[in-house]
């Protein structure tokens, strides 16, 4: 192979990494749009829009973790000062062992707050 012909299968390579990054990263975004999607239609139908009512936050932190908003994670310790769970049940309930729920990765704010 001649070094123009090299130079071009690099670069072309090159290419493809960069379309597969982006395509990677499109499905990832769709994913994200089709759960917030799907999160919203509920919420709709759980406040009986138009009609209006309220949406107890129980059901909106079901359907958060349904729809991936929300994780939930079994601690002992505070996640993060301040957690809420810790101001909640305080330090020895919480070493038993409770449900802490975290904003999923794509949504948390770049400094999380503690459940912010
Ligand atoms: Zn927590």
């Amino acid at each position: 192979m001649t070094p123009i012909l090299e130079q071009l299968e690099a670069l072309f390579e090159i290419e493809c990494q960069t379309h597969r990054h982006d395509l990677k990263r499109l499905a990832e975004v769709s994913a994200d749009r089709d759960r917030l999607r799907a999160f919203c239609r509920e919420l709709f139908a759980e406040s009986e829009w138009p009609a209006g009512s309220d949406i107890g936050g129980f059901t909106f932190q079901e359907l958060a973790v349904a729809h991936g908003l929300l994780r939930e994670e079994t601690r002992t310790e505070p996640c993060v000062k301040g957690c809420h769970c810790e101001q909640n049940y305080g330090i020895k309930e919480l070493a038993k062992g409770l449900t802490c729920y975290r904003k999923a990765d794509w949504l948390a704010e770049k400094i999380e707050a503690p459940h912010g």
